[in-house]
């Protein structure tokens, strides 16, 4: 688990301005629920926390030390994207494992760390399959899994629900509320979903057009939205 702190993050693609001054402080095994429109830049906030995009201006500190100083691999965070990016050829134990055998990690750690997570997600009767032989579901499992065998400390989400169909969608959020509690991280996580963002989260935060509108407990948005863009989001009636 880490806390992760934006100040006055800024992000720009060139001439176009995505992300403005962006503050907002994540605690340490924290859920915190991204919600906007397409295009509004949740998926550019992730994948800079991650370490996948530079920052433009301002600051993002993960446990206190400047990310820019810190390698994508050693910041401790790991991502789960919309698509799964599983690798076809390769089996569940080997998507799951496929980093920490790049990273030359010991064979016994990698079993160890194989055999947990495959526990923690019910996924024991699986590991030799192939992505093409599990259902969607699974298929997000895997992809989870490969996240958890880091054992990271921020997870990053991002949108990773969308492909499923609805009961598979309430299944996975139970799941994933599970896993929150079990592994005791912190997760950020970006959802286009209403419901997903009222029963996960600790902490909304409504972007638009790169800025916060809002953040607030799930309840405080509901009952005081600030506005009605951001009551237009959590589906209160005002
Ligand atoms: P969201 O995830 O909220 O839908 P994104 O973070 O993907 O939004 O994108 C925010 C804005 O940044 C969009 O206008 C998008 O076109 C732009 N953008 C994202 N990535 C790039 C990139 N690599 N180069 C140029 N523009 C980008
Ligand atoms: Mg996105």
């Amino acid at each position: 688990m880490a806390d992760v702190t934006l100040s006055q993050l800024a992000k720009s693609f060139g001439t176009v301005d995505v992300l403005h001054g962006i503050d907002l402080s994540i605690a340490s095994r924290e859920f915190v629920v991204f919600v906007g429109p397409s295009g509004c830049g949740k998926s550019t906030l992730l994948r800079i926390i991650a370490g996948l995009e530079e920052i433009s201006s301002g600051d993002l500190l993960i446990d206190g030390v400047r990310a820019n100083d810190l390698q994508p691999v050693e910041r401790g965070t790991s991502m789960v994207f919309q698509s799964y990016a599983l690798y076809p050829h390769m089996t569940v134990a080997e998507n799951m494992t496929f980093g920490l055998r790049m990273a030359k990690m010991p064979k016994a750690d990698i079993a160890r760390r194989l055999a947990e997570a495959a526990r923690i997600l019910q996924l024991e009767p699986l590991l030799d399959r192939r992505p093409r032989q599990l259902s969607g579901g699974q298929r997000q499992r895997v992809a989870i899994g490969r996240c958890i065998v880091r054992d990271p400390k921020v997870f990053l989400f991002d949108e990773p629900l969308s492909n499923l169909d609805t009961a598979l969608r309430v299944q996975m959020r139970i799941e994933i509320a599970r896993l929150h509690r079990e592994l005791n991280a912190t997760m950020v996580y970006v959802t286009h979903d209403q419901v997903e963002a009222m029963t996960l989260a600790d902490k909304i935060v409504v972007l638009r057009a790169g800025r916060i509108e809002q953040v607030g407990a799930p309840l405080e948005l509901y009952h005081a939205p600030a506005n009605k863009f951001v009551a237009g989001f959590i589906g209160s009636p005002a």
